[in-house]
């Protein structure tokens, strides 16, 4: 009981209005876990992108310097040695493998015009060892005079260096001096500290770049992270509103709708408008049928003499009641009232009780039979259709002999019967006027028998 109270206290929303709202939210929380999921995979794929790109940059600085380096050893090991093999390695470096142009070229293109102090330093770690490159040709081109070195197997840039007369005046022994002086001295050392340096800023640019971008990608991630919780947790939070309401508003109240129907008590209205709109209608019918059952009490709906239904269960009856597959007999006992005049209204009395017998016998138990009053009968048969026609004649026959060859006395007599089919071919009117015109056909015919339409 209180439960229904409180089911009862429950705020009627329609179904309909709640199957749309949970389809939007549903569908708006499908679509945000949709586009957030999206948005997280493309985020992992900044952030694998940006670490693939440091990794190629912090390449790039140190091919420069090693690029670098390995000039450095190629000049020093031929001034040291006056090997041409060296010579060769170097300008095998500098102008086939192009370490440290490739290094410059692939950061600028990694960087795709980005303004960017890595970039600058490593140009500049660039055109430092470029500059340097001139002191190197200068201690090639001395050690190539030094050494007596065939100059047509030393490039020709080597040669082109510059060099001051005093220099070109100067020995063997003290050209190879100067040579040694200009890649192994302090000059010399310096501007590989300076090459070096530029290269470890642009690593270090690099390194703080890289920081930053992970950084904010971290952040953008964590919040797309907390963007999709917050939306899964909101499609939970429908789908559980949908169990509590389907559980509410519709599975429970149609539970009690379904008892309080089988042990036939009113429904109270509970639960989704359209469940409170079939328990109110149920409720309105079933408040209607006990009326109608009520004025159909046994008494004020049947004949006191014969038993029969009356004149009133038939009014009510013809109210609700399908006419389609039925037949409808109008009887009309012949010659009644000279019946009456003859043998006294009591033997009248008993000639209609037995023509009711005749008639609840004659026809089956789910036909209904009425006494409208005096002689007057009807019957309605259900579910039949015309082509019982000649077994409905047959069987008014046998009424008929039945009623004129009496039992217990009576005098005999005979019934007028006018039969119409809710399925007849040519309907003159409705079904009760074409029975009566039937009746009265037969009544004009001479009585007994009948006429079908
Ligand atoms: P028809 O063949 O044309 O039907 O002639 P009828 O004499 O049967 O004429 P009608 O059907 O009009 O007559 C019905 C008579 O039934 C009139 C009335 O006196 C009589 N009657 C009406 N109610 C009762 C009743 O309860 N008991 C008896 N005994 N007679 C009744
Ligand atoms: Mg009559």
């Amino acid at each position: 009981m209180a439960k229904s109270t409180f089911l009862g206290s429950l705020p009627n929303i329609p179904l309909r209005t709640m199957s749309i709202i949970f389809v939007i939210v549903a569908a708006i929380a499908a679509v945000g876990v949709f586009v957030s999921d999206g948005l997280v995979n493309e985020g992992y794929r900044n952030i694998e992108q940006a670490n693939d790109r440091f990794i190629q940059a912090q390449q790039a600085a140190s091919d420069l310097e090693a690029g670098s380096d390995q000039l450095t050893y190629c000049v020093r090991s031929f001034v040291a040695t006056g090997d041409v093999t060296y010579l060769n390695g170097y300008f095998e470096e500098a102008e086939v493998t192009r370490q440290r142009d490739n290094a410059v070229d692939s950061l600028e293109e990694l960087l795709q015009g980005e303004e960017s102090e890595a970039f600058d330093h490593l140009n500049k770690a660039l055109s430092l060892s470029n500059e340097l490159m001139h002191h190197e040709y200068r201690a090639m081109k001395l050690t190539v005079e030094a050494d007596g070195i065939d100059v047509a197997v030393v490039p020709e840039v080597v040669m082109q260096a510059n060099t001051t007369l005093e220099e070109e005046a100067m020995s063997a022994d003290e050209k190879r001096a100067l040579a040694q002086v200009l890649v192994f001295g302090k000059t010399y050392a310096n501007y590989k500290t300076s090459i070096k340096s530029h290269a470890e800023l642009s690593t270090q640019e690099l390194v703080s770049a890289s920081d930053e971008a992970r950084l904010s990608a971290d952040q953008n991630m964590n919040t797309l992270l907390t963007v999709q919780t917050i939306l899964t947790i909101l499609f939970l939070v429908v789908v559980l509103l949908l169990v509590v309401f389907v559980t509410l508003w519709v599975r429970i109240p149609l539970s009690h709708m379904v008892l309080r129907i089988q042990n036939n008590e009113l429904v109270p209205p509970t639960g989704a408008t359209e469940l409170r709109f079939v328990a109110k209608t149920y409720n309105a019918m079933f408040e209607e049928n006990k009326q109608t059952y009520a004025r159909l009490s046994y008494g004020s709906t049947h004949d006191a003499l014969t038993g029969l239904l009356n004149r009133k269960a038939y009014d009510v009856m013809l109210e609700d009641m399908d006419m389609s597959n039925t037949a409808l007999l109008l009887i009309d006992v012949d010659k009644f009232k000279s019946i009456n005049d003859t043998h006294g209204h009591d033997v009248g009395d008993l000639l209609l009780k037995r023509v009711a017998e005749v008639l609840r016998y004659s026809f089956r138990s789910t036909d209904l039979v009425f006494r409208l009053g005096g002689d007057e009968f009807v019957v309605i048969m259900s579910d039949v259709d015309s082509s019982v026609r000649d077994k409905v004649r047959d069987k008014i026959d046998q009424a008929n002999v039945m009623l004129q060859k009496p039992k217990d006395d009576l005098p005999p007599t005979s019934l007028s019967v006018g039969v119409a089919f809710a399925d007849r071919e040519n309907p003159d009117g409705d079904i009760f006027k074409d029975a009566d015109t039937a009746l009265y056909r037969v009544k004009e015919a001479g009585r007994c028998g009948c006429v079908i339409y």
